[in-house]
């Protein structure tokens, strides 16, 4: 992949993430505080390490805190070094997939062979994320569903 379109999926996950934490923010009337942060330019790196408290888990929907999730093992796997290579096959997966679904796990062809075996496959969303315990998530019952 080239830097340039790295750069672009990197954003498309911190946007976002952004996204998903400024609905809960929104819903929490926090807007005072929100009001105090957009003196200072958003910075994106402060978004991508932002962790989760229980409090805004419980205000989040399943598929947003997946998502999250989803969006927390992307940008690690930036900083591993191993984004935008299939977990299943270890091909790279391609670049229009990765626009649509910048957090996805797999390529095209073993998505569609995930959907067949599980038969929910969600092109969304993806599958159950297999990782819990290396995201800063402060509830244990979040892996049950
Ligand atoms: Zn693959």
């Amino acid at each position: 992949m080239e830097k340039k379109q790295f750069e672009e999926c990197k954003r498309r996950l911190l946007e976002e993430k952004a996204k998903i934490l400024e609905r809960y923010l929104a819903k929490e009337e926090t807007q005072q505080r929100l009001e105090e942060e957009s003196k200072e330019p958003r910075d994106w790196e402060d978004i991508g390490q932002m962790t989760y408290t229980e409090e805004l888990l419980d205000n989040l929907s399943q598929i947003e805190i997946n998502t999250l999730k989803e969006i927390d093992y992307a940008l690690k796997k930036i900083e591993a070094g191993t984004y935008g290579i299939c977990e299943s096959c270890g091909e790279e997966i391609a670049y229009e997939r990765l626009c649509a679904i910048p957090w996805t796990r797999h390529c095209a062809r073993c998505a569609e062979e995930v959907e067949k075996e599980s038969g929910t496959y969600l092109p969304s969303y993806g599958f159950e994320p297999m990782i819990t315990e290396d995201i800063e998530i402060e509830r244990e019952d979040l892996g049950e569903s």
